[in-house]
């Protein structure tokens, strides 16, 4: 039901003000975590006035360590909520198991499904079944192949608006994070109408390295870019040192319109 085969033209996925695939690049971005409202507003209005259309942020955790911060859970999807009727942004939330998917649905405008649980089959098929846009995230050991066809159980279901996330792999080099395919783009454009969304701030694990894969991601053609921002990085209670601050992210917005503006895509 992916395949470009079976559907030639681009599937745009839109939400609010969110536009994601066939010439429109969305941005989606804020905290990896939801700490506090001061701190989710704070993030929200300065994303919102440099160009992204939606805000993440994470409500349920799924933490390496079962002794870090697991998320403010529904208080988290509350302060999101509050947040887009400040500033009218997409929510986009992840959601950990298929009992919580109606909880989230109740806040989020998209269902984020995390690099962990791309394989959990009945997570994925009860985001099917919601009338919410969802974006699945490729699994750090996963093929691309392994995505599509997990894709696949959430568009069997009924949704259609679906978003790839390429978030980086695991590979043998250990200078960053992960290690993050671009190739994942123009390799999923030929298969699949589905729009793909690059994460550069897990994909690489270091803020300085976010601007520069961003505007590579626009270049080979990304529909979507998902970025981690934080009004006080060093003070984040997860994935600080891939976060950028207010003004770095400003700085990386400008250069990724450029990049848009030189290829003729919307931003
Ligand atoms: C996140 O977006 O904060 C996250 C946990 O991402 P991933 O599932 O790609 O690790
Ligand atoms: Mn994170």
């Amino acid at each position: 039901v992916a395949s470009r085969e079976v559907k030639p033209e681009s599937t745009q996925v839109v939400v609010r003000d969110l536009k994601v695939g066939a010439g429109s690049l969305g941005v989606i971005a804020g905290p990896c975590s939801v700490e506090s409202e001061e701190q989710l507003i704070t993030t929200a209005r300065a994303v919102k006035k440099a160009g992204a259309t939606a805000l993440r942020g994470g409500a349920f955790k799924p933490r390496t360590s079962p002794y870090a911060f697991q998320g403010m859970k529904e208080e988290g999807l509350k302060l999101l909520a509050a947040a887009r009727e400040e500033t009218g942004l997409a929510i986009v939330t992840e959601v950990m198991s298929p009992e919580d998917v109606e909880l989230v649905a109740k806040y989020a405008d998209v269902l984020q499904i995390g690099a962990r649980n791309m394989q959990n089959y009945r997570l994925l098929e009860a985001c099917g079944r919601v009338d919410r846009a969802v974006l699945l995230k490729r699994g750090p050991a996963a093929t691309i192949d392994e995505l599509l066809l997990a894709a696949e159980y959430v568009l069997n279901e009924g949704n259609q608006n679906v978003m790839l996330c390429e978030r980086g792999i695991r590979t043998f080099e250990a200078h960053t994070r992960f290690t993050l395919p671009l190739a994942t783009v123009p390799y999923l454009h030929q298969k699949t109408h589905l729009p793909v969304v690059i994460d550069p701030s897990h994909g690489t694990g270091h803020a300085y390295l976010v601007e520069d894969m961003c505007a590579a991601s626009v270049a080979v053609g990304a529909d979507g870019l998902i970025i981690e921002v934080h009004p006080k990085p060093e003070e984040a209670m997860s994935d600080g040192y891939q976060s950028l601050n207010l003004e770095q992210f400003a700085h990386t917005m400008a250069k990724c319109r450029k990049v848009a503006d030189a290829l003729g895509i919307e931003m």
